[in-house]
């Protein structure tokens, strides 16, 4: 693939709208634009980063529109950009779009754009990422972590790392590259104390990766109990239309449910699943079965009693498999009676409610968010690792520095070179500066049309 000709796509999404945006990447941009667009207010040259209005036309069909240059290296690319703010309707997009086609440029393929960036040093592949986490962000915590990435957090940490690493390559290297010069043998304990802060700091990377999965994709809440319970119900009004379907006959809930709500710029992906108990109807014991690993994922377990009738036996069996550290108990149908009795409860945290009038429902609300937002996390200034591909990549330096630490003492310095050189490689995945075509390919092809 040749990524120096010029390319041109529609950077805003298909379908109507306002405006349109056509962009050309590349040397031709601007004589393309200049065959394409006039305007009275240009007179010789083409000012770069100025809005020029005048129409644009090709084939005999125009449009009045806007149009901004970018002058190479001060582009989103690194190389001449055109952009084109068209009326948003479709023909006169894709004329724009024939007529830069005709005139030299060839249709963009996905995240090109974004991969010429990235070949002109304009961002590394974490940046890459946190741009395409954007532009898929579902609330506004994640929006915020893929802004932080966008701009350099997780690329920062990592490349410094990776800076550390190259300075003690050179050193080993050094020892078994030059013996006859008197260069000093390896300081042993120094190489030490280096890998050992390097792991330190890699494994505390690591351990952000839960909470960048739930800023990223949500807060995992299970709702569990017993059939009739009221769950569905609640489900229902936490999202405040009806997503399950509400019967009194035990067992409907056949199988996991999930939906999700923002709060507070977080989203919650809250799952109903059949009541846990063993059924002898081969569907619904298929559906808890899936309960029971919904559960055993889940970031949170809020288990749901009615109020208005004593524990059952059942009802103290799900209280003793209860993940003590990620649950709490939502006494259901407070509008009723109260007859259940909370000191069997096992010490959990309780909140009472009532899915039917709406009572407690946004203290239970509070609550889940509360319980996600433990000690401020969602709103932590450190590098946080949201990516798979990234997390992949740190966990494979790791056991690279591990094994290196490891065999240190008996290793020649031209073995122990071959675990650090691949800590080193595996930093470079995440930023791009060691990655195969294979990677780039992987992200870049995963970006849209235009972008
Ligand atoms: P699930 O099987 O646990 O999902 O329970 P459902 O949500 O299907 O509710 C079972 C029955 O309890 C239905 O008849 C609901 O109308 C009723 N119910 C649910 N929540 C409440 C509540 O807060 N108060 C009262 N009085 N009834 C409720």
């Amino acid at each position: 693939m040749n990524y120096t000709d010029t390319i041109v796509a529609i950077s805003t999404p298909v379908g109507l709208g306002a405006v349109g945006i056509v962009r050309l990447s590349g040397e031709n941009a601007l004589a393309i634009a200049r065959e394409m667009f006039s305007s009275s207010k240009i007179k010789d040259e083409i000012i770069p980063n100025v809005l020029y209005l005048g129409t644009l036309s090709y084939n005999g069909l125009s449009d009045k529109a806007l149009m901004v240059y970018f002058k190479a290296p001060k582009s989103f690319t690194g190389e001449d950009i055109v952009e084109f703010q068209c009326h948003g309707g479709r023909v006169i997009l894709e004329n724009a779009l024939k007529g830069a086609c005709a005139l030299g440029a060839r249709l963009a393929t996905n995240g090109e754009f974004s991969r010429r960036a990235f070949l002109n040093g304009k961002m590394d592949l974490a940046n890459v990422e946190g741009m395409a986490d954007m532009i898929n962000a579902e609330s506004e915590v994640a929006q915020r972590l893929a802004y932080s990435q966008f701009k350099g957090k997780v690329s920062e940490e990592v490349s410094s790392l990776q800076e550390e690493l190259e300075n003690v390559i050179a050193y080993v290297e050094a020892s078994f590259d030059y013996p006859e010069e008197d260069m000093p043998a390896m300081n042993v304990p120094e190489v030490v104390e280096v890998l050992n802060s390097q792991i330190k700091k890699v494994e505390s990377l690591v351990s952000t990766f839960t909470l960048g999965n739930t800023l990223k994709n949500g807060v995992s809440v299970a709702i569990v109990g017993q059939p009739n319970v009221g769950k569905s119900s609640l489900l229902n009004a936490i999202l405040g239309f009806d997503r399950a379907i509400v019967t009194d006959i035990a067992g409907t809930t056949r199988d996991v449910l999930t939906s999700s709500y923002i709060y507070k710029g977080l989203k919650i992906n809250l799952s109903d699943t059949a009541g846990i108990r063993e059924s002898t109807d081969v569907i619904e014991q298929i559906g808890v079965d899936l309960a029971r690993k919904t559960v055993s994922s889940a970031d949170i377990v809020l288990a749901v009693f009615d109020g208005n009738k004593p524990l059952t036996k059942d009802d103290l069996d799900l209280i003793k498999t209860l993940p003590k550290n990620r649950s709490f108990i939502a006494i259901n149908k407070a509008d009723l009676e109260l007859n259940l009795d909370k000191s069997a409860l096992g010490g959990i945290d309780v909140i009472t409610i009532s899915a039917k009038t709406g009572e407690g429902i946004e203290d239970l609300k509070e609550k889940i968010y509360s319980f996600a937002n433990a000690s401020n996390v969602l709103s932590t200034e450190s590098a946080i690792i949201s990516s798979e591909r990234q997390i992949l990549a740190l966990k494979e330096a790791l056991s690279s520095l591990k094994v290196a630490l490891n065999s240190i003492e008996y290793l020649s310095a031209d073995l122990l070179i071959i675990d650090i050189r691949r800590a080193w490689e595996k930093y470079g995945e995440i930023t791009g500066t060691t990655a195969s075509e294979h990677i780039v390919d992987t992200i870049f092809s995963k970006l849209c049309l235009g972008k």
